[in-house]
């Protein structure tokens, strides 16, 4: 409540609702298959530390991040599970090996790298080998298969921790045939490596859609992220998770305006028979995307919308309540929650819950409850 009145805006965080969301995805697994819980860009906006501590302590299995200095944060912080971190870069060699973070290798080159530098240091390193199957983003390909064997083989000290590769679009269903064509290309590759191993990696390919739409290739692992955070993407099971964040602000000032005033930079806003609009204490700056000008946004105050009205501004916006009997300064208003979802707010302007969630600054303090 303080942390409201100082900064006006907070992220609340329901940890009940990880839980729920949690266990949730663990039913849906089959026993014994392990879950990697993505908290990646500060777990989807959620507090990496924070999230990745409780989520520990509920038992999952694995970690992961998209760079070395997340997952080295982590460490700091105290998390003990294993980490994949699925975008290193070389320079970053020397904190993998003090923080004992585990690589994805995505190219025949960066796995001779990381092999010279293990034998110079006389180490064993982890390792992920991401397999390319139609993102075309990072990843092994076919081609490089021979390439990679090949350098396997050479460096013994680079342990395979698992295999992997990652659906375009497992949450539509237009592209079930490619999934399947996916995971099916994924299984012969990962075969062909598997061949010349005397162990064997970790096989996983499911993110949150995967894990409800394609049961049957959960194999060792799932990668489990927007689900988690109470997201639902497949549009299967909505009842079933709960929404773990919600983002609040708070009213200003409200003003009376005379008929033909304008409102906000720029004079988009325009109350051709005037009334009354509040000013809430967001803006671009907090992540409140400034696509939600004119219209386009509407917020919760007192459980009814209020559109935005002119544009969004740094630290502030401004949303019409004129037909409001009551409206005050220090009244709440809800960005989202569990009455307006994410999904919702993410149809006002065309994107998606992770780019909004992901946007959240850091000046916005998150509060655990
Ligand atoms: N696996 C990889 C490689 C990813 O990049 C991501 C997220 O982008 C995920 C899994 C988790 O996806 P989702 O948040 O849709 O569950």
């Amino acid at each position: 409540r303080l942390q409201q009145r100082i900064h006006g805006t907070t992220l609340e965080i329901n940890l009940n609702a990880l839980t729920h969301n949690f266990n949730f995805y663990k039913k849906q697994i089959k026993p014994g298959t392990k879950l990697m819980v993505m908290v990646k860009a500060f777990a989807y906006g959620g507090g990496a530390a924070e999230i990745a501590n409780h989520i520990q302590t509920m038992g999952a299995d694995y970690l992961a991040v998209a760079f070395s200095d997340e997952g080295v944060a982590l460490r700091k912080q105290g998390i003990r599970l294993p980490i994949m971190v699925l975008n290193p870069v070389e320079e970053s060699f020397d904190l993998l090996r003090e923080f004992d973070l585990e690589p994805v290798v995505f190219s025949p080159e960066f796995l001779k790298k990381l092999g010279l530098y293990a034998r110079h240091h006389q180490i064993q390193l982890s390792i992920h080998l991401d397999l390319d199957t139609g993102m075309h983003r990072l990843g092994f390909e076919q081609k490089h298969l021979q390439d990679l064997k090949k350098l396997i083989s050479e460096f013994p000290e680079l342990n395979i921790a698992s295999l992997y590769t990652h659906l375009v679009g497992a949450d539509e269903e237009v592209h079930h045939d490619f999934s399947i064509q996916q995971l099916d290309q994924f299984m012969s590759m990962k075969s062909e490596v598997e061949s010349i191993l005397d162990y064997k990696p970790l096989i996983h390919a499911l993110n949150s859609a995967g894990i409800i739409r394609y049961p049957d290739y959960q194999m060792d692992m799932v990668r489990l992220g927007i689900g988690l955070y109470g997201v639902e993407v497949t549009g299967k099971h909505d009842a079933s998770l709960k929404p773990v964040s919600t983002l609040k602000t708070t009213i200003s000032q409200v003003k009376e305006l005379p008929a033909g005033a304008t409102v906000g930079y720029s004079r988009k806003g325009i109350l051709p028979f005037g009334g009354k609009i509040a000013t809430l204490a967001i803006g671009y700056a907090d992540g409140y995307d400034r696509r939600f000008s004119g219209g386009n946004g509407y917020v919760l105050i007192r459980g009814k919308k209020a559109p935005v009205i002119g544009n969004v501004c740094m630290d502030m916006v401004m949303v019409d309540v004129s037909d409001f009997s009551e409206v005050k300064a220090g009244d709440e208003a809800i960005i989202y929650g569990e009455q307006i979802s994410l999904k919702e707010l993410a149809d006002q302007i065309g994107t998606i819950p992770y780019e909004l969630l992901t946007n959240i600054s850091t000046r916005v303090k998150r509060v655990y409850y």
